[in-house]
């Protein structure tokens, strides 16, 4: 069978068709982010306008690449939650029309657990169950999944998320404004100029080391990145559109400390699952990171380590894949359509029941069991 995703909860607007032995028949993506950069963020009502402007060929033009018409196609997956309701809305719509005018299912999708189940696709002996690290612009989460539909979340953001972090400490450094960074989103240029740069050159904070928990907290590094910066400013006399010299020690060192941070808190998650023996063979000992962040390599790297401590293995799909895609949304639209879930809508008249949640959870909030465990 095949399934057709749709996703359009944030800026991207995405769809792909996969089927149901985990192939790609098809993609597109239109990314709203160059709009969004000219206005120094997210417009949600100029995100809904894009969107409306360019899911239908987005989805036709997908269909029609690989010569799969909606009829040949098996179900629609949307996501539906979490997300800006503008967004969401546009592609539910356009979802649900779908469904009416060819009468096919409808498979509401969440989009954090689209991105948890993401590395299955890619690791096919990928099983049940796995930690997950979710690290990305708008998230940050450890989550235990147990199944397609079961998630315990271990530890969750406290503030901002790491890569809006990464995006706002590369704005405030100007990195933009030099031709080697133009192209790259904050955490890229942020991760590439560290490559060049001293970690030591600052004193490295450590966030919620007193904290029993999981829970992750990004706006204290931030912040004081942001006065290192202002403090260099003043010192080297930078003009306002210039970038300071030591741009590759402050990115180095605001780079080690969040990846600090994240390997503390992916620590104690290991501690707690083996208090609790909840991963017990060794072929499931496996952390899988997904979310944008993940393709910085330096936190892969210092995450693997961390893991191999335990007896676990780190995996994270390509950067394609980590990031928002319309793949995503129609690999889980796979794996619920393949147990038959019962979320599945098949009759297009119910269609009613299910309407978009902009603020939702992600599973079952275990952060306190964690806490009583230490
Ligand atoms: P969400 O999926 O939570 O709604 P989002 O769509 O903004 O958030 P993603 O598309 O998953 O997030 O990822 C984008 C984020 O990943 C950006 O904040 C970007 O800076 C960050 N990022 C991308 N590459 C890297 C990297 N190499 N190192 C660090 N951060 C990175
Ligand atoms: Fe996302």
């Amino acid at each position: 069978f095949r399934i057709l995703g749709i996703e359009t909860s944030c800026d991207d607007t995405a769809a792909a068709v996969v089927d149901s032995d985990g192939n790609i028949c098809g993609e597109s993506h239109f990314s709203q982010q160059e709009t969004h950069l000219e206005f120094g963020g997210i417009i949600p009502n100029v995100a809904k306008e894009l969107h409306k402007l360019h899911i239908k060929s987005v989805v036709s033009y997908r269909v029609k690449k690989k010569k799969i018409p909606v009829n040949d196609l098996d179900a629609i997956a949307v996501t539906m939650k979490p997300g800006l309701a503008l967004s969401l809305w546009v592609g539910m719509t356009y979802g649900k029309h779908l469904s009416v005018e060819y009468n096919k299912p409808f498979i509401p999708i969440h989009h954090m657990e689209a991105h948890a189940l993401t590395p299955r696709l890619v690791y096919k002996d990928l099983e049940f169950p796995f930690l997950v690290l979710l690290v990305s612009g708008g998230h940050c989460l450890l989550s235990f999944a147990k199944s397609i539909t079961e998630f315990y979340t271990l530890g969750l953001q406290l503030d901002d998320a790491p890569g809006e972090t990464f995006d706002k400490v590369a704005r405030q450094l100007k990195l933009r404004n030099m031709d080697m960074f133009k192209n790259k989103s904050g955490g890229e240029a942020i991760e590439l100029a560290a490559k060049s740069g001293d970690p030591f050159n600052y004193e490295v904070r450590s966030v919620l080391s007193g904290k029993r928990n999981c829970d992750f907290s990004f706006s204290g590094l931030k912040n004081a990145a942001f006065r290192r910066i202002k403090e260099a400013e003043e010192q080297y006399k930078v003009k306002a559109s210039g970038v300071i010299p030591n741009y590759p020690d402050i990115c180095a060192s605001f780079q080690y400390t969040v990846t600090r941070h994240i390997c503390h808190r992916v620590q104690r998650a290991l501690a707690f699952l083996e208090m609790e023996n909840l991963i017990t063979d060794p072929a499931h000992k496996k952390l899988v990171i997904s979310g944008g962040v993940a393709s910085n390599q330096f936190l892969f790297q210092s995450l693997t380590k961390v893991c191999s401590q335990f007896n676990y293995k780190t995996y994270s799909p390509e950067p394609a894949l980590c990031t928002d895609n319309g793949i995503m949304i129609a690999w889980n639209g796979v794996e619920l359509y393949r147990t038959n879930s019962s979320r599945i809508i098949h009759n297009p008249e119910h269609l009613y029941l299910v309407d978009i949640e902009p603020k939702c959870p992600f599973g079952v909030d275990w952060r306190q069991k964690v806490v009583d465990r230490n």
